[in-house]
């Protein structure tokens, strides 16, 4: 298919193993990214994995100049649109940082795509949404909760903008993709996730400590009501999200928001998750157990079935390729992109 797609952020992380995807569908990609938390060397990858090229472009979102010459210089079709902030805890830190990026950001993108005439959108949206109350597994259906972090607060204010813009305009069609948590790497190990400083989430940690760049692993909290006492999430390979968003670019041809739960249905624990890394790589991952991190919710997991439904889309990866391909991308690259 020979369309052309705005990618915004889609030098990071589950953007670039989309724009893999896209290229070899056969997408015109444009990307979008002014490198706050990436690095271009992805793109020589990206190019290796498929032969074809994306058009990078070095810029903000938020400047509506680089926007309006995007626009006017190629024939976009569709925007997935990933970029902003998204760590939890500093969102708490600087929450104008995010409102800014988040907010503002994609306010300014929906204005330059309605100024083009463009108004097909994926959105990067969050199992956060759901709450700290909802009952699991999350459903569609339900409606959003209480959020607990600016970043959370950011991602209910953007569904329910774009929500509203769809209800003021027909002409639009939005796919908002709540994800559970990705993770993984393409299979080539060129690809992955390249966190700055110390990673936030769980999967970058383990596999920094097991290539020796961190001491050990500590596991927030081991008293909550679960099987093992530790939290419990619904982990899907970014490759399978990266086909949820080639999946929903075919929902775009109908009208108004759609929301899809991107996962696989089924929660796992932080023990099963470490003990799941060592079976597989054979490597050890030393832990010991700490407080619990504020904010963290007990268990969580998507209810899977309208995505699956609706856009012909599930989760088929294996939790050990989920493994293996992190640390195929953790061993060859002990510093992510940088070497
Ligand atoms: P990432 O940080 O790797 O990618 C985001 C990209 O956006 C980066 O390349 C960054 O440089 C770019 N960016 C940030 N602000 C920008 C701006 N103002 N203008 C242009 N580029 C900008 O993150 P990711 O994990 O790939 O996440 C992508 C999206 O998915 C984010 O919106 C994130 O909130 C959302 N999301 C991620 C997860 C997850 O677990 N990774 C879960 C739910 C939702
Ligand atoms: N976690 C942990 N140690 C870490 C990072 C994360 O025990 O160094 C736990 C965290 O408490 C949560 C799970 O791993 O229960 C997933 O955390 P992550 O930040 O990856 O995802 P999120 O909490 O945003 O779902």
């Amino acid at each position: 298919m020979g369309d052309f797609l705005l990618v915004t952020g889609g030098a990071g992380y589950i953007g670039s193993h989309t724009v893999v995807n896209l290229l070899e569908r056969g997408s015109q990609v444009i990307v979008l990214d002014n490198l706050c938390n990436s690095n271009d060397a992805v793109f020589d990858r990206i190019d290796s994995i498929t032969h074809s090229q994306a058009v990078f472009v070095k810029g903000d979102i938020r400047d509506r100049d680089c926007l309006a010459k995007i626009f006017s210089t190629y024939p976009i079709d569709s925007v997935i649109h990933f970029a902003g902030l998204k760590a939890v805890g500093e969102s708490s830190q600087i929450p104008l940082d995010y409102y800014q990026n988040n907010v503002y950001g994609t306010l300014v993108l929906c204005e330059a795509m309605a100024a083009a005439g463009v108004k097909k959108l994926i959105f990067s949206s969050s199992a956060t949404v759901y709450g700290e109350d909802a009952p699991v597994p999350y459903e569609e259906t339900m409606p959003r909760g209480k959020t607990s972090n600016p970043y959370g607060t950011s991602k209910a204010m953007v569904e329910q903008i774009l929500t509203d813009l769809c209800a003021s305009d027909p002409e639009w069609s939005v796919a908002l993709l709540r994800y559970f948590n990705p993770i993984g790497a393409h299979p080539s190990g060129l690809i992955g996730e390249d966190p700055k400083g110390i990673p936030n989430n769980l999967m970058p940690f383990i596999s920094q400590v097991a290539v020796g760049k961190r001491k050990e692993l500590s596991i927030f909290g081991n008293d909550y009501p679960t099987s093992d006492g530790t939290c419990e999430r619904d982990y899907l390979h970014v490759m399978d999200l990266a086909d949820g968003h080639v999946s929903a670019l075919s929902a775009l041809d109908e009208k108004g928001a759609h929301i899809y739960n991107l996962g696989t249905g089924k929660g796992l624990s932080v023990l099963e998750m470490v003990e799941s890394f060592k079976r597989v790589t054979g490597v050890d991952v030393p832990y010991s157990f700490a407080d619990r991190r504020e904010g963290d919710l007990p268990a969580f997991w998507a209810d899977a079935s309208k995505a699956e439904k609706e856009l012909d889309w599930s989760a088929t990866r294996t939790l050990d390729e989920m493994m293996e391909d992190t640390w195929r991308w953790q061993s060859n690259n002990p510093n992510g992109y940088d070497g």
